[in-house]
């Protein structure tokens, strides 16, 4: 019955040392966001407490008749945000239900076909060091030279030619509308099953302002933690009953034990915010400051790959500006301003270092920025990264645009 300050003072110093560091930057990491209350205080419930091994109404564990409920209900509201008919969203990660799928659809051995990891495909999409990568044979379609856009007809090509079992719509670091009709065409032309894994896209299908994987894609894959702004996790949807049972099976028994309905229930909170008529004016929100803030960082002398973003999301090429996306990183991180660094396409720099930077909108938009705070921060990223070009010492400048990150921050208080 002790509190966390009281039984650990440590531990309690460390979370309250990030809670502070939420606080006081800008989080731009275009996977991250910041959950209500009522999301951390499901996912701290003594339903961390329940093993449930099995599903609703069919467990391995006595006691599940109150866990059942929460999982129904998380079940109930993610068919009814996107639409579809069987959801499974006991994954504890977006790469387990992932690897779910592979499991349901696959044996080893088998080709599947996933964006070019170098073109923003997801580590789960058959990199080599990835489970995908070395239990399947991946191959590839990426983007077009002249535009950054997906290469449907290459997709095509490469499909016709391996007649991979799977072939993977999503990414993690692809700014533009995904047309999953013309993939559908093409996993039709070669007996495939399309699994859309929309980790990034998920918040803004569930509110409309991007397209939904149905009815094209026969399988879709989620995580819960990104625009859908829910708890760390994971969800796996489709429409096909045949698909469901073994999409069921893959997850329990053949992946993983007993779920976190600590975590399940927190699911089931953020999904019924999504279906709040708020989450739609969110979801815009967040889609309209993405607009905003790759026009202010162009106008800044960034560019972005493709030139813009329909989404959450955008790529930074940092080329014209002179610096690494490494370096930038760690310049704007003492600046108050989070980012990742992360290759664009056919990147000279290795993925240690990179041309580029990841960047997004929705945490900031949570936290109640507008475009006119977007176009503040692309202002202050230009101030960082062209002094960190000059290489001369930056660190009045860091230190200065620190101060009024934290100025901007104070003005939109988050947990307070
Ligand atoms: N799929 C895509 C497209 C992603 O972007 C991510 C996360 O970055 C994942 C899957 C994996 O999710 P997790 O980090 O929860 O395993």
């Amino acid at each position: 019955t002790r509190s966390l300050a009281d039984a650990d003072p440590d531990l309690f110093g460390i979370v309250d040392h990030e809670l502070k560091r939420q606080q006081d930057q800008i989080e731009l990491i275009a996977s991250e966001n910041i959950v209500s209350r009522a999301v951390l205080e499901a996912q701290g419930s003594v339903l961390t407490n329940k093993y449930a091994e099995g599903y609703p109404g069919r467990r391995y564990y006595g006691g599940c008749e109150v866990v059942d409920q929460a999982e129904t209900l998380a079940i109930e509201r993610a068919k009814q945000l996107f639409g579809c008919q069987f959801a499974n969203v006991q994954p504890h990660s977006g790469s387990q239900a992932n690897q779910a799928v592979f499991m349901a659809t696959m044996v080893p051995g088998d080709t599947f076909m996933g964006m070019n990891l170098d073109h923003g495909g997801h580590l789960t999409h058959g990199k080599s060091v990835n489970q995908s990568g070395k239990w399947f044979r991946p191959v590839a379609y990426g983007v077009r030279a002249q535009d950054h856009t997906i290469d449907y007809d290459q997709a095509e090509e490469v499909a016709l030619a391996e007649k991979p079992k799977v072939i993977i719509a999503g990414a993690t670091a692809y700014s533009r509308v995904i047309d999953f009709a013309r993939f559908r065409e093409i996993a039709d032309k070669v007996g495939a099953v399309l699994m859309a894994d929309i980790a990034h896209y998920a918040g803004l299908v569930a509110a409309g302002v991007y397209p939904n994987p149905f009815p094209h894609a026969h399988i879709v894959t989620t995580t819960t933690h990104k625009t859908l702004r829910g708890p760390r996790g994971a969800m796996i949807l489709t429409n096909d009953k045949k698909l469901a049972k073994k999409i069921d099976s893959a997850v329990f028994p053949g992946l993983q034990g007993g779920p976190l309905m600590h975590a399940i229930a927190a699911k089931a909170v953020a999904f019924g915010e999504a279906l709040r008529p708020e989450f739609k004016d969110y979801a815009k929100a967040v889609v309209e400051n993405a607009r905003a803030f790759a026009d202010a960082l162009q106008s800044n002398g960034f560019k972005i790959v493709s030139g813009g973003t329909d989404s959450h999301l955008m790529l930074v090429d940092l080329t014209p500006k002179g610096v690494s996306g490494a370096d930038a990183e760690i310049a704007l991180e003492r600046a108050g301003i989070t980012t990742n660094k992360n290759n664009i396409p056919n990147d000279p720099l290795p993925p240690m270092q990179t041309s580029g930077l990841r960047v997004g909108t929705p945490a900031g938009t949570t936290r109640g920025f507008g475009p006119e705070e977007f176009r503040q921060i692309a202002r202050w990223m230009a101030e960082v990264l062209d002094g960190l070009a000059r290489g001369e010492d930056n660190s009045a400048v860091e230190a200065k645009v620190r101060g009024e990150v934290l100025a901007l921050t104070r003005r939109f208080p988050i947990y307070s």
